[in-house]
C-alpha cells in the first residue's frame, strides 16, 4: 500500500486536487472518480474554468479586427496567451507559435503547407510504427497526392524505436523525419534530440508530435533545434479546440498559407491575395479565441506547480504503478521499465483476456476511469499482435492511492472474469 503521497517529490496532490472541481465527483453506484484517462484528455482547474468565464463575461470580442476597446482588450489576453506558449517552448519569438485547433490540425497544417510545397515523388517521409494515427494519416495522404514513399521505423519488443534501422532507414532521399516524443500507448520517450541531429545531418526536416510530451517533460525547441512542434491544449488542462505549431521561422515565412480566408491577408484583390505575416498566416478565420486564453491560464497553473515537480510526481507514480501492477502476475505491462517512460501504462492480462474493453467497464464501476481499445495507434498494436489494451495515464493531480484503486479493482475484474469462465 502507499504511503502519503509523493511528499519526495515536491508536489501535494491533495491541495493540488482542491482546484479540480470535477476531482470530487460521486460518480453513478456513489463512488468517487479516480480519473485515469489522461493522455486522452486532463482536467482543468478552476483557475483555467474562471478565465474562460471572466473572458466571456468581460472581455469578450474578436480580435485583430476591432478598433474599439473591447477588442484590443481580448487581443492583448490572446497574444499573452501566445507569449506564454513561446516561454514554455522556449521558442525564439512569439509570432513562431501558430494557434491550431489540437495536435492534429497542427500536423495536417505542415503536411498540406510544407508537405505539398517540398515533397514530391520518390521524396521518402519516414515515420515510426509508434505513432498515433494523427502523425500517420496526413502523411499517407501527401504520399497519395505525391507519389512520396513512406518508410517507418520499426519498434523492438521493449517497445523502444530500433535505432539501427533509423540510421539505415534515413538517407539522401528522406525529406521529412515525423515522430512522436512521447508514445501514447507505451510511454515511451524517444530519443528527440538525436533523431533530429541525424535527420539535419541527412538533410531531412523533422516535425515533432509533442501531444503526449509537453505537458509532461520540459520542452526547448532551441536546444532540440527541431523544425516544427505540435501539441495540444486539452491534454495539458487547457480548453479543448486549441493546439499549437511551432516552427522555424524560415520554414513558416517560406511556406504557403494553408487555410485562405479572413485575418491571413495583408491585401485581397479580385483577382489575388498577398498573405498576412506570421502568425497571422496560419491563423485564417476567427481563430479559437476563448480557448487560446484558457490554454494561457492552464499554462499559468502549470508554471505555479513547476513543471520539474509534475514530472517528478508522474515518474513516482508510474513505477509505482508498474510495481503494483506487476504484482498481479499475469498483467503485461506493454513499452520499456518506468524509468524510460513518461505517465502512461498501457496493459492486457495473459492471452488477452478479459479484453480490455470488459477490463474498462468493469473499473468504471468502481469509478476508475481508464481508456480501452487501440487508442488510435492500429499499427503499434498490430506490432504486439493485440487488438487492444487497456491504458492507465497520470497527471499532477492523481495519487497512489488511485493507482491502488486501479490494482485492487483489477484483481476484482480477474476474479469476475474467471467466476464468469
Ligand atoms: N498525437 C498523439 C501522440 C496523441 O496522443 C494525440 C491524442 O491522443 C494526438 C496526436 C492528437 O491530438 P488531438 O486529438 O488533440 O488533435
Amino acid at each position: 500500500m502507499s504511503e502519503a503521497p509523493c511528499r519526495h517529490t515536491g508536489l501535494e496532490p491533495p491541495t493540488i486536487r482542491g482546484d479540480f472541481p470535477i476531482l470530487s465527483k460521486v460518480l453513478h453506484g456513489g463512488v468517487p472518480l479516480a480519473y485515469l484517462d489522461n493522455a486522452a484528455t486532463t482536467q482543468r482547474p478552476r483557475q483555467v474554468i474562471q478565465a474562460i468565464v471572466e473572458t466571456y463575461e468581460q472581455h469578450y470580442a474578436n480580435v485583430h479586427r476591432g478598433i474599439h476597446w473591447l477588442s484590443d482588450q481580448t487581443t492583448d489576453l490572446y497574444e499573452q496567451s501566445r507569449e506564454k506558449v513561446r516561454a514554455l517552448l522556449n521558442a525564439p519569438a512569439p509570432e513562431q507559435i501558430i494557434f491550431t485547433h489540437g495536435a492534429t490540425a497542427s500536423i495536417n497544417l505542415v503536411a498540406r503547407s510544407w508537405g505539398d510545397a517540398n515533397v514530391g515523388r520518390g521524396d521518402e517521409i519516414l515515420l515510426t510504427e509508434m505513432e498515433h494515427h494523427s502523425n500517420l494519416v496526413p502523411w499517407r495522404q501527401l504520399a497519395e497526392r505525391t507519389g512520396a514513399i513512406v518508410r517507418h521505423v520499426p519498434v523492438t519488443d521493449r517497445g523502444v524505436l530500433e535505432m539501427e534501422a533509423f540510421d539505415r532507414l534515413l538517407s539522401d532521399r528522406t525529406r521529412l523525419v515525423a515522430v512522436t516524443a512521447v508514445s501514447n500507448v507505451l510511454g515511451t520517450i524517444n530519443p528527440i534530440g538525436e533523431i533530429i541531429a541525424k535527420a539535419h545531418r541527412a538533410g531531412a526536416c523533422v516535425l515533432v508530435d509533442g501531444a503526449q510530451s509537453v505537458p509532461h517533460l520540459k520542452t526547448d525547441v532551441q536546444a532540440w533545434n527541431v523544425d516544427f512542434l505540435a501539441f495540444s491544449g486539452h491534454k495539458m488542462m487547457g480548453p479543448s479546440g486549441v493546439g499549437v505549431l511551432y516552427g522555424r521561422r524560415e520554414l513558416l515565412e517560406s511556406m504557403p498559407p494553408f487555410l485562405g480566408g479572413g485575418s491571413m491577408i495583408r491585401r485581397v484583390t479580385l483577382d489575388g491575395f498577398e498573405p498576412a505575416d506570421l502568425p497571422a498566416k496560419f491563423e485564417a478565420g476567427t481563430p479559437p479565441i476563448v480557448s487560446a486564453i484558457g490554454l494561457g491560464a492552464a499554462l499559468d497553473y502549470l508554471d505555479g506547480v513547476g513543471l520539474d515537480a509534475v514530472t517528478r510526481h508522474e515518474q513516482d507514480l508510474t513505477r509505482y504503478a508498474h510495481e503494483v501492477l506487476g504484482e498481479l502476475g499475469d498483467l503485461r505491462i506493454l513499452g520499456p521499465p518506468p524509468e524510460e517512460k513518461s505517465a502512461i501504462v498501457s496493459f492486457v492480462f495473459d492471452g488477452n483476456r478479459p479484453h480490455a474493453h470488459d477490463i474498462a467497464q468493469l473499473l468504471d464501476r468502481q469509478g476508475v476511469a481508464i481508456r480501452a481499445g487501440h487508442h488510435c495507434a492500429m499499427p503499434l498494436h498490430k506490432r504486439f499482435r493485440v487488438n487492444a489494451t487497456a491504458r492507465a495515464s497520470f497527471y499532477l493531480y492523481n495519487t497512489r492511492e488511485e493507482i491502488d484503486l486501479l490494482a485492487r479493482s483489477l484483481q476484482q475484474v480477474r476474479q469476475v472474469f474467471r467466476r464468469r469462465t
